[in-house]
């Protein structure tokens, strides 16, 4: 039997009074007034992703169709690829409200329960991070995405007693950068799991070039391109990076982005050729120096770089894993001979490490 959650009276007494759930005011509230106007306001501002896009539409045109609730969702991915973009949306194509909260946050059921009681008929909760929820808040959300309904303890001791509250339906969507992390109970409760993958450039020259519209600055073609050339398959670098090279041309030449202007700028920020910055590059270095090139287990590097193992694993690792310049075989992570090759290492390194070994 699942366990009771104890909830006081006063959660409940919220629930019935509660305002009716916020959705784009929540959605300003946390992000800055260019962020926002970067990020694409319905599907069809987003670019690429174009097999995601189809099934979701195809998701969404049915729902709405056969007026019925849309499924529960799970996004996961790199940080940066449009996950929260895709949740932001998909209510706007609906025509519902949203709530957003975060995995980190919900540390016990009685967090969770004002999101659920809150939702209207038909409406979305964006939990992010999803694979940070507790147990016992993902073990309570099994019968809220099941059936729509909770179990709620009031009081405790002799005066406790049950409550069993129907929800009203709702679209759970989660987004995480850990697939791996979330259990397979939860997994299987969502209807549609995708996956996004890093963009390629002519995607990301899009990106920047309709962003530098937005924000008004004058770009040439050349110049976007060597932009989304160096933003790591990512929109939201390819915004940061299109903002660093403004503010460089704003101070350094006439304000146009011109080629020369934006390899200058990126160059100054120490993003290489394939896109990778310093601690993409460190990560690199420490791999080769410290450890000869691997094999070496994660955590290792991470001691020896200071920073936390989920950083490298969630933020660095992806896109270098990606570009082939590193593989995970069994015994660790291994410099590849592109990894040896872009690091300027010397030729004995490279001929150190026939790729087969590392399969053995
Ligand atoms: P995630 O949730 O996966 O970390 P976000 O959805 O927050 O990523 O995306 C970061 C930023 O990148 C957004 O604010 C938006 O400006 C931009 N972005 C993401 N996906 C797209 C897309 N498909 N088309 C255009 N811009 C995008």
């Amino acid at each position: 039997m699942r366990e009771a959650v104890f909830v006081s009276d006063d959660v409940v007494d919220k629930k019935v009074t509660a305002d009716k759930p916020v959705d784009d005011v929540l959605v300003t509230d946390i992000l800055s007034e260019e962020d926002r106007l970067l990020r694409p306001q319905r599907m069809n501002d987003m670019i690429g992703q174009r097999e995601v896009f189809s099934r979701l539409q195809i998701s969404i045109r049915a729902a709405r169709k056969r007026g019925e609730t849309l499924g529960h969702i799970l996004f996961d991915g790199p940080p940066g690829l449009g996950k929260t973009t895709f949740a932001t949306c998909i209510p706007r194509e609906l025509g519902v409200s949203m709530q957003i909260g975060n995995g980190a946050t919900l540390k016990s059921p009685k967090d969770v329960v004002p999101y659920l009681t809150n939702a209207e008929e038909g409406s979305v909760l964006f939990i992010d991070e999803i694979h940070r929820m507790q147990k016992s808040v993902e073990e309570f959300l099994y019968p809220a995405m099941e059936d729509f309904r909770i179990d709620l303890t009031l009081g405790e001791g002799v005066n406790a007693r049950t409550l069993n509250i129907r929800l009203k339906p709702f679209t759970l969507i989660g987004a995480t950068t850990r697939t791996g992390l979330i259990s397979a109970p939860l997994r299987d409760r969502f209807q549609m799991r995708e996956h996004l993958d890093f963009y390629n450039v002519d995607e990301l020259a899009m990106i920047v070039k309709r962003n530098a519209v937005k924000l008004n600055i004058p770009i040439e073609d050349e110049a976007a391109y060597e932009i989304a050339i160096r933003s790591r398959g990512t929109p939201r670098l390819a915004n940061n990076r299109l903002r660093w090279v403004r503010d460089f041309a704003d101070a350094e030449a006439n304000g146009r982005i011109t080629l020369v202007v934006a390899k200058d700028a990126l160059k100054m920020q120490g993003i290489d050729c394939l896109g990778l910055d310093g601690q993409d590059r460190k990560f690199l270095e420490t791999i080769l120096r410290v450890f000869g090139g691997g094999p070496v287990g994660i955590e290792s590097v991470a001691h020896t770089m200071n920073v936390t193992p989920d950083t490298l694993i969630d933020e660095v690792e992806p896109f270098i894993l990606r570009s082939e310049l590193l593989l995970r075989s069994p015994r660790g992570r291994c410099l590849t001979e592109k990894g040896y090759i872009h690091l300027g290492a010397k030729a004995e390194y490279a001929q150190r490490m026939p790729l087969k070994t590392f399969f053995n």
